[in-house]
């Protein structure tokens, strides 16, 4: 076997490569207790006393962040809220974290426990707590986090979109890209901290056909809620709310930017007709962005401009192991 003839994880990508993994595990779904198996935001599961939602994710020096981008405390609260992100946009509430940390021995101890207490002030202020964790030598410093939440009303998943619903957006988009951009060139930015959406993504539960966060990229993360729903959505790149520091560091393009830049942590939301009047009376704690509707069609997403024309988008979104060029 030639060298080049070994299929490897950059060939593949991650989605493609999880994608086929969701397919192995989804025989397992028949299993007592599997209300939601792999392939959401977070797995949802069935217990003696009542129903747990479970998520977990990483984030690792030099993949997600780099040294000096974020204190160390910031470090800590971040890799709390990606994860509380997850639960949000199934409509749940975090409950119990576990933490599993690597760092090289070098690490000062100031600096770890910065990370652990940001973190766990970050879930003490979310109603959750740590209740475990683990340390491993490490050539880069890392967190990956498992996060159990409550599901206190109805589960919203990434399958449920209908055509003729309205695509919703929390927030503003873009901040945290344009951060990433001018520290990724070598220039001094702050990376803005991760909302909190566990208030909003309970509220629209309520009335969401279908809920994903905005991690990978709006335009990603809305393919993925199409792929799930099996439709296809259209979102118009004029209402796209853009991030006042998106606008400022990027200019004319920011709207652009912003659909793909990732990272905002923002809920996508899919709410049917007949529940667009319900909207105005949840208590988001935040403001709400109708930016497209979902149409009938193969699973895709295009964005269009004022007129209803395409837009091309340069950049697809996302993906650990096809790097995206600079
Ligand atoms: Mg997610």
């Amino acid at each position: 076997v030639t060298e080049g003839r070994v299929r490897r994880l950059r060939d593949v990508g991650e989605h493609a490569w999880i994608g086929r993994w969701i397919g192995r595990l989804a025989r397992d779904r028949g299993h007592a207790g599997v209300i939601i198996g792999p392939g959401d935001d977070a797995a949802a599961v069935r217990t003696r006393r009542g129903t747990l939602l479970l998520t977990t994710d990483t984030l690792l020096e030099d993949v997600h962040f780099r040294r000096g981008w974020l204190a160390p405390r910031d470090l800590g609260r971040r890799a709390f809220a990606v994860n509380a992100s997850d639960v949000a946009a199934m409509g749940g509430v975090p409950r119990f974290a576990l933490v599993a940390l690597s760092a090289p021995g070098r690490t000062p101890i100031a600096e770890l426990d910065a990370v652990m207490a940001g973190f766990s002030s970050a879930a003490r202020r979310a109603g959750a707590r740590v209740v475990g964790g683990n340390l491993v030598a490490a050539t880069r410093l890392g967190i990956t986090v498992a996060l159990v939440g409550d599901a206190p009303g109805r589960i919203v998943t990434r399958a449920g979109a209908h055509p003729g619903d309205v695509v919703f957006v929390t927030g503003a988009l873009g901040a945290t890209g344009a951060a990433v951009r001018r520290l990724r060139a070598g220039r001094r930015a702050s990376l803005p901290a991760v909302p909190d959406r566990v208030r909003a993504g309970v509220a629209l539960a309520r009335v969401a056909s279908a809920m994903i966060d905005v991690s990978d990229g709006l335009l990603q993360d809305a393919r993925h809620l199409c792929r799930a729903s099996g439709v296809a959505a259209e979102i118009a790149l004029d209402r796209i709310p853009v991030a006042r520091a998106c606008r400022t560091a990027v200019g004319r393009d920011a709207a652009a930017f912003a659909a793909v830049a990732g990272e905002d942590y923002e809920l996508l939301a899919t709410v049917p007709a007949a529940r667009l009047a319900a909207i105005a009376r949840l208590r988001l704690g935040c403001r709400i962005t109708a930016v497209g509707r979902i149409v009938a069609g193969a699973p895709a997403v295009r964005l269009v401009d004022a007129a209803g024309k395409s837009v091309p988008t340069v950049r697809g979104g996302f993906d650990h192991f096809r790097p995206l060029p600079a």
